[in-house]
């Protein structure tokens, strides 16, 4: 089935009272335990809000099952020490999303598990590989320079080690990339973003095979990071227009990726769907759209005049709604590293990065363009 189909009527509860063809909204906290065969509480994440959008989120992602959570981070984490203990080695992207990177920087010698960050080639991910490897995490594409990883490839290899690999597929979106079809175990969103749509909501979700979501589930229901059913609800209602949101913003992103690309005050535009970067061919092979995430340089100028000129473009932090947003990473994203540091990964001062939202083209490169002038 096409994800625009799923989107609108996947894992939807029929209301058998009345014949309402949405989800009705449960909110109870205590069920009834006489004669059932399962114990009904939201921490465990079986009540019918949540077992009725974590539907939609499996089907979307071509994944068994799916798990909710009241944030992106805690459907990471959780994922992470699911699979991952004391005397165990990780190896990660360093351009993973600023979070998961300090969950590990900061909290993993807590839990006695070593780290090692890699760069986004396939090669740099295996040779980071250990004997004690347990789990490789990736991203892509990444923040904030776009760049693509070949997902297939360290999927495959992980495999054959008995490596658990996770994914955040965030920005990809599962109407862009489904990497569970590529050979991934576990994918992880920060439904915050894109699944939501609307900048109004925080939550996260996990999908994977039923055997590799029974670690996580446990942790889970003692850690406690639930969805409540009222947003389970407003998910759900959000992620029926998934598939029509994010073509609409990725066709807008690679207008305006085509657009930077050829304004004489821009440097240059990072963005997997142009023909120059280098990761447009894996793109082409793994994704089948490039996402609404762009990057690019200013020429020789400073930022900050160019993002007061903005009309309609708002500089915010977050990601993934309708209203296309802009953030310099030097300050927000990757403030806490020194400039020498972000010049080694290659973000600069003069970097911005773009979430191309819904509205229409036209408005966005003439705004673009006004600013740039
Ligand atoms: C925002 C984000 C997260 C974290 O999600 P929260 O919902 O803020 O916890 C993880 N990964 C990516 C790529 C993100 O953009």
């Amino acid at each position: 089935m096409n994800h625009r189909t799923i989107a609108v009527h996947g894992g939807t509860l029929r209301d058998r009272a009345t014949g309402g063809i949405n989800t009705p909204i449960y909110t109870s906290s205590a069920y009834a335990y006489m004669d059932r065969e399962e114990n009904l509480y939201p921490r465990y994440s079986n009540t019918p809000n949540q077992r009725a959008v974590e539907g939609k989120i499996a089907a979307l992602e071509h994944g068994q099952t799916a798990l909710v959570f009241s944030s992106g981070m805690g459907a990471m984490s959780c994922s992470i020490l699911a699979h991952a203990g004391a005397g165990d080695h990780v190896v990660m992207l360093d351009a993973l999303y600023g979070g998961t990177h300090h969950f590990a920087t900061e909290w993993f010698a807590h839990f006695g598990i070593e780290c090692t960050f890699t760069k986004t080639r396939a090669e740099d991910v295996i040779e980071g590989v250990t004997p004690a490897t347990r789990v490789i995490v990736i991203e892509s594409p990444t923040n904030p320079l776009l760049e693509v990883v070949d997902i297939r490839k360290i999927a495959e290899f992980a495999r054959g080690k008995g490596i658990t690999t996770i994914i955040d597929n965030t920005f990809a979106t599962p109407v862009n990339q489904t990497p569970l079809d590529l050979g991934i175990d576990v994918v992880v969103h920060s439904g915050t973003k894109y699944l939501g749509g609307h900048s109004d909501m925080c939550c996260g979700a996990v999908v994977s095979s039923k055997e590799k979501m029974e670690k996580i589930i446990s942790l889970a229901r003692v850690l406690g990071p639930c969805l409540d059913p009222r947003l389970c609800y407003l998910l759900e209602r959000s992620m029926k227009t998934l598939g029509l949101r994010v073509r609409a913003q990725t066709e807008n992103a690679l207008a305006l990726a085509r657009f930077l690309s050829e304004h004489p005050a821009v440097d240059r535009v990072f963005y997997p769907g142009l023909e120059t970067v280098p990761g447009h061919e894996i793109a082409k092979n793994q994704m089948s759209g490039f996402g609404a995430m762009l990057s690019f340089e200013l020429r020789d100028r400073d930022p900050d005049p160019f993002l007061r000129k903005l009309k309609i473009i708002a500089p915010a932090i977050s990601l993934g709604g309708l209203e296309t947003t802009v953030c310099a990473p030097c300050v927000t994203s990757h403030a806490k590293m020194t400039k020498a540091e972000r010049e080694r990964i290659g973000v600069r001062d003069s970097l911005l990065r773009l979430s191309v939202g819904s509205e229409d083209m036209e408005d966005l490169v003439e705004d673009l363009g006004r600013a740039l002038e």
